[in-house]
């Protein structure tokens, strides 16, 4: 039978729609599915009031790679949004990242010389030589006050876990900066698409054709007919029909709030860091394009964890599923024509700038090109 197709891509995300970009401009034709009723997976905005909300979370582009950058850049300007987000804890304002602002606002410390001092001496009293879990990496590189303050409650509930049990890699996603800087990313490169991330989906998709609100799994048979190859972004346990087990996910249930008022918090995110507040953060979305709307639109966000009606938001790469992923990722092998991209289906921790990387490179190994 004709392959109507050289790709199906399963999912509109950024991982399928860069690949769909790059292999119809190299003169391949493709068919974008996804279950969702729009493009653009977790990036994707919903318009509110004139203003661009970032519909799965607040969603901030970064990178140090200037090719990348150029690239996004190609498709829609970005605005010199720099986050800023600040903390609450129980009533008591902190900056972040950890930062000059931070330590002063703790303990009153007004240079670097002093902050270090506080924060080698809290680190001296939990020393450990090699971290084993996100605790003992946090109490090793901040002490006991910020990690009481800013992490513990924070990461307990965005994960569902005890920071014990979580992977170190995590909290070395946070900068400790000895400066006067609360700018959350240290990348050379970051903005917001001026518009909103639907404009950089729909320029990496123009031209390529795309049936939304189709999953995959309802119509395998008819759908892997149509391609000679398959692009698959959705969950990897779930290609395989979870047979070796499920792998786990943390979800989140996004409370979205038009606001008769023009300013809510004055900044794009607060962070709420104790335990006990139930959403993690409030996401104010006029502030990413330095909105003057009359309303305000804000979100927050409740983590949860995933089941199958839910969405899986983040892969929780500990050791059990890191194990039981790198099995899944055996069984890939008895799948020539599958390439498996994205967050979900290398089950990686990735930001925006690492998936499109990820896919400009299955698109250049697809083309020969090196
Ligand atoms: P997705 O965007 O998840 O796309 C996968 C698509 O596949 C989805 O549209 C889905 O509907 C579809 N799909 C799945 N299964 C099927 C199926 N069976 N059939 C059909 N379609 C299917 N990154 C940053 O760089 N900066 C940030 O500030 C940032 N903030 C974030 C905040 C939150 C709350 C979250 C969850 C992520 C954040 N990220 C951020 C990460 C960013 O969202 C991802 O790196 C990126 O969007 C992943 O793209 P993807 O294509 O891999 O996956
Ligand atoms: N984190 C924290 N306090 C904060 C913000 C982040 O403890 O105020 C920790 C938490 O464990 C989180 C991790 O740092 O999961 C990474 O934060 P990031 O903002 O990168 O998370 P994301 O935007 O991916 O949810």
């Amino acid at each position: 039978m004709d392959k109507n197709y050289d790709y199906l891509i399963v999912g509109s995300g950024l991982f399928g729609a860069t690949f769909a970009h790059q292999m119809t401009k190299a003169g391949k034709k493709c068919l974008v599915i996804d279950k969702r009723g729009h493009q653009g997976g977790n990036i994707y905005c919903r318009e509110i009031e004139k203003i661009n909300v970032h519909w799965y979370g607040p969603h901030i582009f970064h990178t140090n790679d200037k090719e990348i950058w150029d690239f996004v850049n190609s498709f829609v300007e970005f605005n010199r949004f720099t986050y800023t987000p600040v903390a609450n804890y129980k009533g008591e304002l902190y900056s972040l990242p950890f930062n000059m602002n931070t330590f002063y606002q703790l303990w009153k410390t007004k240079t670097p010389a002093e902050a270090k001092s506080i924060i080698d001496e809290q680190v001296a009293k939990n020393f450990i030589k090699q971290p084993k879990n996100l605790e003992e990496q946090a109490l090793n590189f901040v002490g006991k006050d910020i990690y009481v303050k800013l992490i513990k409650g924070y990461t307990e509930k965005q994960w569902g876990r005890k920071a014990i049990e979580l992977p170190a890699f995590i909290i070395k996603r946070l900068p400790l900066r000895f400066t006067y800087d609360n700018n959350y990313f240290s990348d050379k490169y970051q903005g917001i698409p001026i518009g909103g991330y639907n404009k950089l989906v729909e320029g990496l998709l123009e031209g390529v054709e795309v049936q939304l609100g189709t999953d995959f799994f309802k119509n395998k048979d008819e759908l892997i007919k149509l391609a000679t190859k398959i692009v698959y972004t959705g969950k990897l346990d779930e290609y395989f029909s979870y047979s070796l087990g499920h792998l786990q996910y943390r979800s989140l249930e996004f409370n979205h709030q038009v606001l008769d008022t023009e300013n809510y918090q004055g900044s794009a995110a607060v962070n709420y860091t104790d335990f006990e507040t139930p959403y993690t953060r409030i996401v104010e979305h006029k502030h990413f394009e330095f909105g003057k709307q009359p309303k305000t639109v804000i979100t927050k966000e409740y983590p949860l964890e995933w089941t199958t009606e839910k969405e899986p938001y983040y892969p929780i790469n500990d050791f059990e599923n890191e194990t039981l992923a790198n099995q899944y990722k055996k069984l890939k092998e008895l799948e020539p024509n599958v390439i498996f991209g994205g967050r979900l289906a290398e089950y990686k921790y990735y930001d925006m700038h690492q998936v499109i990387a990820s896919s400009l490179h299955a698109a250049k190994a697809e083309l020969n090109v090196r």
